[in-house]
């Protein structure tokens, strides 16, 4: 990792206009996600650089990068899929290898968002499931949630790779007694998965709460919920909008 970093030099090769749409599209991400108050100066949206072997990634927090509502596009750093940063002038996260070790295994993702959120993350602690029962979200959940049963900082490529053995297939995933991982096409996409995650944990706990047994949606009646839908470019139009004007309320 260059000793640049913090010091405003730019570090490695240039790699481009698609470089900086997409480390505008991560800053966008972590505001949306602070915002929302699924964050705070931890977790981290990463995505890959369209026809290259990169990731834009959040940069790690430090005494320069502090709240996830603040990170600029020219501060998101550009790392490659052995966690090397290539450009930027901050440090990747000590956690990039969950994202390495989920692009290494998932060529059909292209994006992976890392959170605490509360609510999710104590589902898993406690390892109660997460049921479809919120007519918009509950596809994210129809196959259940896989678990990576350890608190610990996934700071290696080894324990990366083991993070992505635990998601397999599935589009989201608990790090038990830590956080969550979602993943997808786009970095919006899975930030919509996080948001959409912690609502059905929300929706989860007041049901339980309230009591009486609730209605899990069937796999088959999710499946035709989830044909008319609108598609996440008009959902992530509102939440940016929240990004865009602080003076409306972060409704979610
Ligand atoms: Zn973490």
């Amino acid at each position: 990792m260059p000793s640049t970093a913090q010091t405003g030099a730019a570090a490695g090769p240039d790699i481009g206009q698609a470089s900086r749409e997409t480390r505008e599209r991560v800053a966008t991400a972590c505001a949306v996600l602070f915002r929302l108050g699924l964050t705070d100066y931890l977790g981290h949206p990463s995505m890959r650089v369209p026809g290259t072997e990169y990731v834009a990634i959040k940069p790690r927090h430090s005494e320069a990068i502090r709240a996830m509502g603040s990170i600029q596009p020219d501060e998101v750093a550009v790392i490659d899929l052995d966690g090397k940063l290539v450009a930027g002038t901050h440090h990747p996260p000590g956690e990039r290898f969950i994202h390495t070790g989920i692009y290494r295994a998932r060529p059909d993702v292209s994006a992976v968002v890392h959170t605490h959120q509360s609510l999710a993350t104590i589902f898993g602690v406690v390892q109660k499931e997460i049921l479809p029962i919120l007519h918009v979200e509950a596809p994210l959940v129809a196959r259940g949630i896989p678990t990576y049963p350890s608190p610990e900082l996934i700071e290696d490529a080894e324990r990366g790779a083991a993070v992505a053995a635990a998601l397999g297939d599935y589009d989201l995933c608990h790090l038990q007694g830590h956080g969550i991982v979602t993943v997808a096409k786009t970095v919006e996409e899975a930030t919509i998965a996080a948001i959409h995650l912690e609502r059905l944990a929300r929706a989860n706990y007041m049901a339980a709460q309230i009591g009486g047994t609730p209605r899990v949606i069937p796999t088959d009646e999710i499946e035709r919920l989830h044909a008319p839908m609108v598609g996440y470019k008009v959902r992530w139009a509102y939440y940016t909008s929240l990004v865009e004007d602080r003076t409306l309320p972060a409704n979610w």
